[in-house]
């Protein structure tokens, strides 16, 4: 039978085998451990010999959904999922690096995982490497003086700058390191890591995903001997997704490849009408032709995204006077969703780092993220016209 496209997959893929009583949706199975009445089926079970549930912590049937729609999704031979993005990216650390090992990674992941990179994995003598994001010949570089993980993330949060994702995974299996790439603001809508020579992808579902903002959680698929050793760590370490998260996500994500495109339209649009604006100073979007890793962005995404970033004239102090007068957006930490939602770097992505760690992540106190939503284009773009219209008529006024 012919291989049904990605937008009939987000609906149908991971479903069928989690049905119970006729129903069409999977259900939520809230319990927290499954009986048996056979004590060698329930052995058999609990021992991997025959499917099945024993405890929540392990697995369960509506978060297996979850994972066999992702794992379908990235097209890859396995998946388990987590908490929270973070559990996941923390817990395939967790498994992967051991004292004396090393990682090479890019200055501008996500900020929890920079993080890890520079309080946590230190003190337990990993050493941490991490390049200017975009300069390939230097992650080659680091990566061919051998390590256990090149860890990568593209686009990245909230700049969008883009790594040649074939191109590393290349250089990592020359030094037989794990690739790994946070696929979090591409979603597999527009970007496969995997098709590209990654060895594992980790989505935070909290993002696109599901798409809602009303459900945390986390997921890693690629290569089974990997994603194995990743779930052991987790069902004993406890990092488990809520079976009623993974209803949300589940859900949510029967709408990704119709979100998506759309965010990938609301987006551009939204990148090419901010660089009209006086009060604007950049614009920061993979998909215009300026934008430094345009071609790179191209090659290797078939959408570019929902997300983009701009700064404005007068810094920190135009940002807390723009993003008030915004009517449809959420002021708020998280992205993906169907709402446009925007905020200061240094109060969302990057909280966690001081101003002079912010910069020498090349992130401009003024910098807005803006993570367009799913609304009428037309009414986005007039929402920014009347909050910048305000700021002019307020400066002049002053
Ligand atoms: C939000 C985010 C994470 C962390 O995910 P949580 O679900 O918030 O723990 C990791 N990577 C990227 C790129 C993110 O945007």
């Amino acid at each position: 039978m012919r291989e049904a496209n990605i937008g009939t997959k987000s609906i149908w893929a991971g479903e069928k085998e989690q049905l119970a009583f006729g129903a069409t949706q999977v259900p939520v199975v809230h319990s927290v451990s499954f009986g048996y009445e056979d004590m060698d089926e329930w052995y058999d079970v609990a021992v991997g010999k025959k499917p099945g549930h024993i405890y929540g912590r392990n697995t369960n049937p509506t978060v297996q959904a979850f994972e066999e729609k992702v794992r379908i999704l990235e097209n890859a031979a396995a998946s388990t999922s987590f908490s929270t993005g973070m559990a996941a990216i923390s817990n395939t650390l967790g498994t992967l690096l051991f004292p004396g090992d090393r990682i090479v990674s890019i200055k501008d992941t996500y900020g929890g995982t920079n993080k890890i990179f520079t309080e946590f994995l230190p003190k337990q003598n990993v050493d941490v490497q991490l390049c200017e994001t975009g300069d390939h010949r230097a992650l080659e570089e680091e990566v061919a003086k051998g390590c256990k993980v090149l860890y990568l993330e593209s686009p990245t949060n909230p700049t969008v700058k883009i790594t040649d994702i074939e191109r590393m995974a290349r250089a990592g299996k020359e030094a037989g390191a794990v690739v790994i790439v946070d696929n979090t603001f591409a979603t597999p809508v527009n970007q496969q890591p995997l098709s590209l020579g990654a060895d594992l992808v980790i989505h935070s579902a909290t993002k696109f995903l599901g798409g809602h903002a009303d459900a945390l959680g986390g997921v890693v698929c690629g290569k089974k001997d990997l994603v194995d050793a990743i779930y052991h760590y987790r069902e004993i370490n406890g990092a488990t997704l809520d079976p009623m998260a993974a209803y949300l996500l589940l859900r949510g994500m029967k709408t990704l490849k119709l979100r998506v495109d759309r965010q990938n339209q609301n987006a551009h649009a939204i990148a090419e009408y901010l660089q009209t604006f006086d009060m604007v100073e950049g614009v920061y979007y993979p998909g215009l032709p300026d934008h430094p890793h345009h071609e790179v962005a191209k090659q290797q995404m078939s959408g570019f995204g929902g997300m983009l970033s701009f700064s404005v004239k007068g810094g920190v102090d135009t940002v807390r006077k723009l993003l008030p007068n915004l009517q449809y957006a959420n002021r708020a930490a998280n992205l993906g969703s169907v709402e446009t939602v925007v905020g200061p770097s240094r109060t969302t992505s990057h909280v966690e780092c001081t101003p002079a760690e912010r910069a020498a992540m090349g992130i401009p106190e003024g910098l807005v993220r803006y993570s367009a939503g799913i609304e009428d284009l037309e009414d986005l773009k007039a929402d920014l016209a009347q909050a910048f219209e305000k700021l002019t008529a307020y400066s002049k006024a002053t």
